[in-house]
């Protein structure tokens, strides 16, 4: 997870847990733990602005991710990294990143409208 406030900008990674199902099915769970540290990441006026996270393969929004209840707020981001995390090396144009809106998290394509939202340490936005 990403904070902002008038303290400036951090990450915050929570405990997790891998699991995998008897299908081969896999997903991360933040556990109970991780999910105090969010709590309590939080100073006065900061704010979960985005979250990242990574898929085993095609990066695409789950309707886990969709019911992720930590980002509800209009304007947060959502960025999810295929191949396990190894599609950043292919730059955030890899990934899939949405934004959260009145109606739910709508799909940025990469180019001018995604730009208008994010900036990566280069200043390029991809
Ligand atoms: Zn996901």
């Amino acid at each position: 997870m990403i904070k902002h406030g008038s303290g400036g900008t951090a990450l915050v990674i929570p405990e997790q847990r891998p699991w995998r199902s008897p299908t081969g099915h896999v997903s991360v769970e933040v556990t109970r733990a991780g999910q105090l540290q969010l709590a309590r990441a939080l100073d006065g006026d900061e704010l979960f602005v985005a979250r990242i996270h990574s898929h085993p393969a095609e990066a695409f929004h789950s309707p886990a991710d969709d019911a992720n209840p930590v980002l509800t707020h209009e304007g947060a981001l959502s960025i999810v990294v295929p191949f396990f995390g190894l599609g950043l090396r292919r730059g955030l144009e890899a990934c899939a990143v949405l934004r959260r809106e009145p109606t739910g998290w709508r799909d940025l394509t990469p180019g001018p409208g995604r730009d208008r939202w994010i900036r990566t340490a280069d200043g390029s936005g991809r």
